[in-house]
């Protein structure tokens, strides 16, 4: 079967779960046979999210070919196990540096390079191309920013030029939100009738529309949204908010949306979609009565910054029977003070990921706190980085060992610069990325957890445990229990004395899906039972 494409865009405001959902018509359409990939394309003229503040924009995903990738992959790859690739994220920043460059090779023969017909033209080329893959019978486009940003237009152009051009081959489903005014008791359509006629004046028909509200939406109210915007009555689905967005996916199989998708594809709908081990993971997680806590430490306080790890945590969860409430804990400004009021209630910690010597030594107290008290505790990349630097300094004893991308000149770089980043000026896409290999020593926790000596898992940076101190440490008593069998690079340290006290170099968490949670998260959160 030819590849078929559906576009999502959202309207009125943004962080409807424009992800969500486009993750949600991917796992609903995979439940039924059908291969699927997701894309996202961002307006935005970074060529990456790579260089962008977590604070701003929340965490950066990557990709197992080590790309640095908008967080909706993360849901893509969450909801239906897929691996997505640097294919699967477009930028403006990305769709330029294209042009330009064919530019200055003079690919254009002397015509003068436009929006229209070269950048779009360009990004239709990146809407197809996994599709042309042959592997795919869907591909779910969604467009980051809200309908009428000056930016998103060249992609919407795009999409109408698609549309015509592949006639039952594509469909627009488009998501909006009904606020309620408390004042009047009413739920109100105007806003999202509004953003329908913003697409329409783009030459844009939606062909179905997902309604976010916070209050149940009556048949009268979504039968007028359809009259008004000229889509049929059944493809106007609701999307309430719910305890989990786990449940989206349920939600949106109950309103039948996948058959409302293969309907206006003309396509036959044979048999029900399989989602009975997503219905097994929700019943799992609501008889999940025992709560545990865990703190994160770190310095970017926004909810979006440490997703993947969030999202980890909560299905590591569900799979040891408990729900796990996080709590986030500000690196800087922690002190030997401090520390025990913020930690002691803790079940356990999670030291994060992170960049900069901004909250540096409120990693380390972080980190010395936990290994004393010996609460489960999880560092991840940065955080491992100063599980090795608090070890240094208070075992074996090395009061100046610092990681070198914070004190250059220490006498005890135990984490120092790779090799082959040493001279690297340029700021973007240059770390080291993506999945490698990792051999697990026999017994170890990590072992113990991953149930397999290989492992595959994803790195996104430019420092290293230093192998020259290796022998120190492990004389004192934290182990190196995963090691790179390409190179010999430490990914994994363990103090064994300790009940779950492990630090890993790569990310754990850009791996863990729903129905295959990542097996640390599983034992770290296992251990606090
Ligand atoms: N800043 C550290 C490095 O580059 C850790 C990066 C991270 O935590 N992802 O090695």
């Amino acid at each position: 079967m030819e590849a078929k494409y559906i576009f999502v865009t959202g309207g009125v405001v943004s962080s409807l779960g424009k992800g969500i959902i486009s993750a949600s018509i991917g796992r609903l359409l995979q439940a039924r046979g059908y291969r699927i990939t997701i894309q996202k394309f961002d307006p935005y003229i970074n060529v990456d999210p790579g260089t962008l503040n977590p604070n701003e924009h929340g965490e950066c995903y990557v990709t197992a070919d080590g790309c640095e990738t908008d967080l909706d992959l993360g849901h893509y790859e969450r909801f239906t196990d897929i691996q997505t690739s640097c294919a699967n994220n477009v930028t403006t920043g990305k769709i330029y540096q294209r042009v330009i460059a064919k530019e200055r090779n003079g690919d254009y023969l002397g015509r003068t390079v436009q929006v229209v017909p070269h950048i779009t033209n360009e990004i239709k080329q990146r809407m197809l191309a996994l599709g042309e893959t042959g592997d795919y019978d869907f591909v779910v486009t969604e467009i980051g920013g809200t309908v009428g940003d000056i930016e998103s237009q060249p992609f919407l152009e795009s999409i109408r030029q698609l549309k015509w051009e592949l006639g039952r081959s594509a469909i627009c489903v488009h998501l909006t939100y009904v606020p309620y005014i408390a004042a009047a008791g009413e739920l109100k359509s105007k806003p999202t009738q509004h953003s329908v006629k913003e697409l329409q004046g783009l030459g844009l028909q939606p062909d179905v529309l997902v309604l976010r509200a916070e209050h149940e939406l009556n048949r009268t109210l979504l039968d007028k949204v359809a009259g008004f915007c000229n889509v049929d009555k059944d493809c106007v689905i609701q999307s309430i908010d719910r305890p989990s967005i786990y449940e989206v996916p349920l939600c949106m199989a109950a309103q039948q949306l996948d058959q409302v998708i293969l309907k206006k594809f003309g396509m036959e709908v044979i048999g029900e979609a399989d989602l009975s081990a997503w219905h097994r993971f929700l019943e799992r997680r609501v008889k999940a009565e025992r709560t545990v806590h865990v703190a994160l430490v770190g310095k970017y306080d926004l909810q979006d910054a440490y997703k993947s790890i969030l999202e980890c945590l909560s299905q590591a969860g569900t799979y040891n029977d408990c729900i796990v409430k996080t709590r986030f804990v500000q690196s800087e400004g922690l002190t030997p003070e401090t520390v025990t009021e913020q930690l002691a209630g803790m079940d356990g910690v999670i030291i994060c990921p992170g960049f900069g010597s901004r909250g540096i030594e409120g990693k380390i107290i972080a980190a010395e706190y936990c290994r004393t008290t010996d609460k489960p505790t999880l560092g991840i990349c940065l955080g491992m980085q100063m599980m090795v630097v608090e070890y240094a300094r208070n075992v074996l004893g090395y009061k100046d060992a610092n990681s070198s991308e914070i004190a250059p000149q220490t006498p005890h770089p135990v984490i120092d610069l790779m090799e082959e980043q040493k001279g690297v000026t340029q700021m973007g896409g240059t770390m080291r990325l993506g999945a490698s290999a990792c051999q697990l020593m026999l017994h170890s926790e990590a072992h113990i957890a991953y149930g397999r000596q290989f492992i595959m898992e994803r790195h996104r940076h430019r420092y290293e445990f230093n192998n020259a101190f290796r022998p120190d440490f492990e004389k004192a008593g934290m182990i190196c229990s995963g090691i790179n069998p390409d190179n010999g690079l430490v990914e994994i340290v363990e103090v064994p004395s300790r009940r779950w006290y492990v630090g890993v170099q790569f990310h754990p968490e850009y791996t863990g899906t729903v129905l295959h949670p990542n097996p640390l998260f599983v034992s770290f959160v296992g251990h606090m039972i």
